[in-house]
């Protein structure tokens, strides 16, 4: 069969789901995925075909696709601030919205770079590896509850050559990180019970819950731990970040002057929502 035949097959049979748009750039990720070609690459071979062999396998990204696997996870692959990280079901896909807390990070860094910093609950190691890439003299540490999270971490490491210290740890049975931080900076499960129903099916079959989900009663937990010991380990010079549920806002800003931050900052993603915390010790 001639790859562009398949191709129209492909989209015509993910459009109800996904829109036009978002089923052709699934094509182009898979033709990418697979065959190492490019959009211009089929306009260059008209004649490019798919083997039966070929199909099969086409298909089964097509039938995964229609039963909401990310198309990162079928892939194995995602890029976030311009890098390449592996990713499987074991770490959250990395979400353009955290791009802007690394943003943040490095523009209010920029003049002076942190000599020590800290990813609590890093994941894929997204944000530690890229502050690791772009801050070359700090020295980065990343911290996780899950070793199948620190394994897809590690590798993302070496993938983009830059040196992270990992730590297998949970959070909320630390009273000490033994050490002090120029900069703290968490994306903790902040998503309650109640929202699920939000959820898209991508994200809410998919996706691990543990670094998604926390109790409706006690939402906040893993920031008021992080902020107790961001007071005991922080630098006196030294920044607390963090990605926040955009409806506790509010919240989160209360707990943080409660605990006696300063320079409480809340800022909001590219959707408008409130997004991203930055609080310091005076
Ligand atoms: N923003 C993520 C979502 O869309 C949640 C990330 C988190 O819980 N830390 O699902």
């Amino acid at each position: 069969m001639l790859l562009k035949e398949y191709k129209d097959h492909f989209i015509t049979a993910l459009t109800p789901d996904y829109g036009l748009d978002e089923a052709s750039s699934f094509f182009y990720l898979v033709l990418h995925h697979l065959h190492q070609l490019q959009r211009i690459d089929l306009v260059l071979q008209p004649n490019f075909q798919l083997s039966n062999e070929e199909i099969v396998v086409w298909n089964g990204f097509l039938e995964q696709l229609l039963s909401h696997h990310p198309i990162q996870y079928l892939i194995g692959a995602t890029s976030f601030y311009g890098l390449s990280f592996h990713v499987t079901p074991s770490v959250l896909i990395p979400r353009p919205e955290t791009e802007e807390l690394v943003a943040w990070i490095l523009q209010n860094h920029a003049a002076k770079p942190p000599i020590s910093l800290l990813d609590i609950g890093t994941g894929s190691g997204c944000i530690a590896i890229s502050l690791a890439h772009h801050l070359s003299n700090t020295q980065v540490y990343a911290m996780d509850i899950s070793s199948k999270a620190l394994e897809i971490a590690t590798s993302n490491a070496a993938l983009n050559q830059v040196e992270v210290t990992f730590l297998e740890q949970d959070i909320l049975k630390i009273e000490n990180l033994g050490n002090q931080f120029d900069v703290l900076v968490s994306n903790p499960p902040y998503v309650r019970e109640l929202e699920k129903q939000e959820i898209k099916p991508n994200v809410l079959e998919h996706e691990p819950h543990l670094a998604l989900f926390v109790s409706d009663e006690n939402p906040l937990l893993f920031y008021r731990k992080i902020a107790e010991i961001a007071l005991r380990s922080l630098t006196p010079e030294g920044k607390l970040y963090f990605e926040i549920n955009q409806y506790l806002g509010a919240e989160t800003v209360s707990l943080l002057q409660e605990l006696g931050f300063k320079n409480i900052h809340l800022k909001k993603d590219f959707m408008g929502n409130d997004r991203m915390i930055q609080a310091s010790l005076r």
